[in-house]
């Protein structure tokens, strides 16, 4: 059901779609880290849990800067982006043993971004077996472990050294 009458709307749009509405933006400039499920803040990309995971220990790497298209990253950025996947794939193999990953990105509506103006690596852990009957009849994704556990379980790993952030 869609709302036609919607003051709040009107202040969203009236700012101009800004950086400040981006949740990863938020995250970023927030010092709350489990508030925003951020695990790993590296130099110029931080690490967070998906709020609504495909599977238990799915992970998002971000740039710190807002950026839509993955052109506009800097060779500093694009490279950090690929060591800190290096380090989820071990981390997540020794917490979750999985026997797979998925690591992808959606860049525009088309290819399904949920998030078109801040482009993120999704890390999605996988398992013999895991697309169930569930995921391919339902439509529902199975996901036993809570956020909060899977935070609890990952953050720490992450923890050997916490750089100063940056956006350059
Ligand atoms: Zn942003």
């Amino acid at each position: 059901m869609q709302n036609l009458y919607a003051p709040w709307r009107y202040a969203y749009l009236a700012a101009g779609r800004r950086v400040k509405g981006c949740i990863f933006c938020r995250a970023c400039s927030s010092r709350d880290d489990s508030g925003h499920l951020v695990v790993h803040r590296g130099r110029l990309n931080f690490i967070l849990l998906n709020r609504y995971p495909y599977n238990n220990g799915h992970l998002m790497i971000v740039p710190n800067a807002h950026l839509a298209d993955l052109s506009r990253g800097t060779p500093a950025q694009l490279r950090e982006m690929m060591s800190l996947a290096a380090r989820c794939e071990v981390i997540l193999k020794r917490v979750y043993r999985m026997d797979g990953l998925n690591l992808g990105m959606n860049l525009g509506a088309s290819a399904g971004a949920g998030i078109l103006e801040h482009f993120h690596l999704h890390l999605v852990p996988r398992w013999r077996g895991d697309t169930n009957f569930m995921t391919v009849v339902g439509r529902t994704r199975m996901t036993p472990e809570s956020l909060d556990v899977t935070y609890g379980k990952l953050e720490p790993q992450f923890r050997s050294r916490r750089p100063r952030r940056s956006r350059g």
